[in-house]
């Protein structure tokens, strides 16, 4: 286990309120899983982790509400409000230096409890002057109907209609508290085309990866069987023929003896690119990643703590780092890519000093002000989340060109508002 792994652990706990074991409504997934291993062989590790998170009926985050001190892990917009204030600050950034387009839609990828949407979404209203009069939407892609009713109830609280029928691209619709139309989609190609600011915060980390070794016959991949010692338990096995995932997605000059891959996350990075060159508009990315280095992230949390990824399939959280390479080579060259940068960087560049200073300043409660305190720090501090966090932005080609010199990208260099 590496040094950051067990840090995570350690930071993860810290939020931990020592919540009693859930219902783990991991036996009839490890059934499913079992029979259909039963039926066909192993499983890639994509599928099992797409079966285990996103099974319409059993899946983790269709079941569950697993943010928070009582959830299975916290996130940085639930530490902080500061984190979305920032970053709603980037997106009208961004959305001023495209010359400000008459139609703005912000999409936010895997919102959670919609705590980041909220705080973007206040942002935006406290600066209405300089939004003009600019049609602001908001567009929320997520697959996790319990967490879409969580979203619904904290951006409008009760301004929100279910469509009619399921099988409907927009499955929900309303207005927010703060006055803007508000939809819910399951998938990207849903959203309405046009320039859009797109967020991804601890999204990319939850798509499914597949995982290879390098063997001395070549690449070979890790795929999830059942354990013929333990039969109600499932293992990890090198399968000894080339699979097509494992022909197809190594790249020529790989290094690394094992590797990670995630294929749905790069077609939603070519999707994301070629609606950015289109339309307008840029995306930001944030979450546990590396450049290409890392090998085995693969992993599990339950109750703030590591959790065995095969142990209980659908009670716990499953995740991989996210490989900033990859979605770089993704993208493409129809958009600009930065980063990533740290955590830390991106925050301190978005000026996340002075705005605790401000806020410290207004602010006489004792614990609001050691909450505010502790919260910088757990953002910011290398030792904890400012370094282990990347973030990562596509950006039209066309965008940063005012003036002589190109306009510097807000979070990547020190931000400079016209
Ligand atoms: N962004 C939030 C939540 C992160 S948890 C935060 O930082 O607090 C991951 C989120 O992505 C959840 O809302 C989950 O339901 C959603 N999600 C996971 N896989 C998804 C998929 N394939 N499509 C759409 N949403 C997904």
């Amino acid at each position: 286990m590496s040094g950051l792994r067990s840090w995570s652990v350690a930071q993860r706990q810290s939020f931990s309120s020592g919540s009693a074991e859930k219902p783990m409504p991991g036996n009839s997934m490890l059934g499913h899983l079992t029979s259909k291993i039963k039926a066909t062989g192993p499983i890639s590790v994509a599928e099992y982790m797409r079966e285990v998170l996103t099974n319409p009926v059993m899946g983790y985050y269709v079941q569950n509400d697993m943010l928070g001190p009582d959830g299975d892990f916290i996130t940085s917009p639930e530490i902080s409000q500061i984190f979305g204030e920032l970053l709603g600050i980037w997106c009208l950034s961004e959305w001023m230096g495209a010359g400000k387009p008459s139609r703005f839609q912000l999409v936010e990828f895997g919102p959670g409890r919609g705590s980041l949407a909220n705080d973007i979404l206040r942002v935006f209203s406290q600066l209405r002057g300089a939004l003009g009069g600019a049609a602001v939407s908001v567009h929320l892609v997520e697959v996790s109907p319990k967490l879409s009713q969580v979203q619904a109830q904290c951006l409008t609280g009760d301004q929100s209609q279910v469509s009619a029928s399921e099988d409907e691209p927009v499955y929900r619709q309303g207005t927010t508290t703060t006055g803007l139309p508000i939809s819910w989609y399951r998938n990207l190609d849903d959203v309405p085309r046009g320039f859009s600011i797109y967020l991804a915060h601890e999204f990319f980390d939850a798509l499914p990866i597949h995982k290879f070794q390098g063997t001395e016959k070549g690449w070979r991949e890790v795929m999830v069987d059942i354990d013929p010692d333990e039969p109600g338990k499932l293992r990890l096995v090198i399968v000894p023929a080339p699979t097509l995932a494992s022909t197809q997605l190594i790249q020529a000059d790989e290094k690394r003896r094992h590797v990670e891959v995630c294929p749905e996350g790069g077609v939603i990075v070519q999707l994301l690119a070629n609606r950015i060159a289109e339309d307008g508009g840029a995306a930001l990315i944030a979450d546990y990643g590396h450049d290409g280095t890392k090998t085995d992230t693969f992993r599990g949390f339950k109750g703030h703590k590591l959790h065995d990824v095969l142990a209980s399939p659908g009670s716990a959280d499953l995740t991989a780092d996210v490989d900033y390479s990859y979605l770089r080579r993704m993208a493409g060259a129809t958009v600009a890519c930065m980063g990533p940068v740290s955590q830390k960087d991106f925050l301190k560049n978005m000026g996340i000093d002075t705005r605790l200073q401000v806020l410290l300043r207004n602010c006489a409660d004792p614990s609001t002000r050691a909450q505010l305190i502790q919260g910088y720090d757990m953002l910011t501090n290398p030792l904890k989340m400012g370094e282990r966090f990347q973030f990562f932005t596509m950006l039209n080609h066309s965008l940063p060109k005012k003036g002589p010199a190109p306009l510097p990208v807000a979070g990547f260099s020190e931000l400079g508002l016209s």
